[in-house]
């Protein structure tokens, strides 16, 4: 298949192939997403065949208009609480979790009796879900396990001829995937962090829970709330190892590592403190800018074909500082070296 590549002013061709049943990648201010009709099973289970995703995995419904949760009969009843959230975070970075109607095909939900929804706010995601008429099921738009793309290069770089067309709305702004959390259960719970902190989520709901999982490796036989994460995540190819402790231990325990096969992805203030190839995050504290390049860290550092190790600090779990510890982690494969107990 000949993937085309569209750009921002060609939204009603995109929307007419995902009339059609087709898939397409799309910008959102999160990170690109694999767009189908949500509400059309056939053409959702394209999504995973050319993702390779997990049949289990179920999939973010994106809309256009809160009222859309209605119009389409997305959800049995819509809680006070999302109500509530979506006044506060949308349009924006924020997944709300409810329990579903049988309108979502079984290929959307994997099996589970809630649906995953969210209102984004990028201006050219929204047209084209206005414009297909249709909510849209989209997950990140990367094979699975790989770092997700913030860039319509990134996506073609999965799925070129996989797909039929991948419009490019510029980078991503947040770069890291959409706050999930759960309305489905007694008490709010957030299963994966993101653009939206837990701490905003408090703020408008008072009780909100982290599930174990955003910090924890699931033990063996575990069920995982969110399916998303049980599976090794975010990947480069690289083996990502991460280290606990100040920055100068980080800074020498790195030196001391120093061949051409070692790369450290740091901050802009560690860059000419390090005898390693580097690839910088941002500016130290400065989360949000973290976030936002963090995939595009992990892919650069894959195109570099002698990199085998990639030494990181491991971040804080503060603010948005705490979505990317979460991909981190889990790129990571939950390994983290203590340089204070060395
Ligand atoms: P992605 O689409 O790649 O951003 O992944 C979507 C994430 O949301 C995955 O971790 C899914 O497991 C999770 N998710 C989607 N729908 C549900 C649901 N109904 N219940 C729990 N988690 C969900
Ligand atoms: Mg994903």
């Amino acid at each position: 298949m000949k993937t085309l590549i569209l750009d921002e002013t060609q939204t009603d061709i995109a929307a007419r192939i995902l009339k059609d049943g087709g898939v397409v990648g799309i910008p959102t201010e999160t990170v690109y997403g694999l767009a189908a009709n949500a509400l059309d099973g056939n053409a959702v289970a394209k999504i995973f065949r050319a993702k390779g995703r997990p049949m289990d995995n179920p999939l973010i419904v994106h809309i256009a208009d809160f009222d859309d949760i209605a119009k389409f009969h997305l959800v049995k009843e819509i809680p006070d609480a999302a109500e509530k959230l979506s006044k506060a975070f949308w349009p924006g970075p924020l997944t709300i979790i409810m329990k579903r109607t049988d309108i979502i095909p079984k290929e959307v939900s994997a099996g589970l009796d809630t649906v995953a929804i969210r209102f984004p706010s990028h201006p050219v995601a929204q047209k084209i879900i206005k414009e297909a008429g249709v909510p849209l099921a989209a997950p990140s738009a990367n094979l699975s396990g790989s770092p997700s793309p913030t860039t319509a290069r990134h996506v073609l770089n999965d799925m070129d001829g996989k797909i039929d067309a991948v419009l490019d709305g510029g980078s991503s702004d947040v770069g890291v995937e959409s706050t999930v959390i759960t309305l489905a259960e007694a008490v709010p719970r957030v299963l994966r962090p993101g653009g939206v902190t837990v701490e905003q989520l408090r703020e408008v709901l008072g009780e909100v829970e982290l599930d174990d999982a955003v910090l924890h490796q699931l033990k063996e036989g575990e069920k995982a709330s969110s399916p998303g994460m049980k599976y090794k995540h975010y990947a480069p190819k690289a083996n990502v190892v991460l280290l606990k402790g100040s920055d100068d231990e980080f800074i020498s325990y790195v030196n001391s590592k120093s061949d051409d096969s070692v790369c450290a992805l740091c901050c802009d203030e560690d860059l000419l403190l390090l005898s390693v190839k580097t690839v910088s995050l941002g500016r130290r504290g400065d989360y949000l800018t973290h976030a936002r390049h963090l995939f595009d860290c992990l892919r650069r550092i894959d195109e570099n074909p002698t990199v085998h190790t990639v030494y990181s600090r491991l971040p804080s779990t503060n603010g948005v500082g705490l979505a990317v510890y979460n991909r981190l982690i889990r790129a990571a494969g939950f390994e983290v070296i203590d340089l204070e107990k060395l």
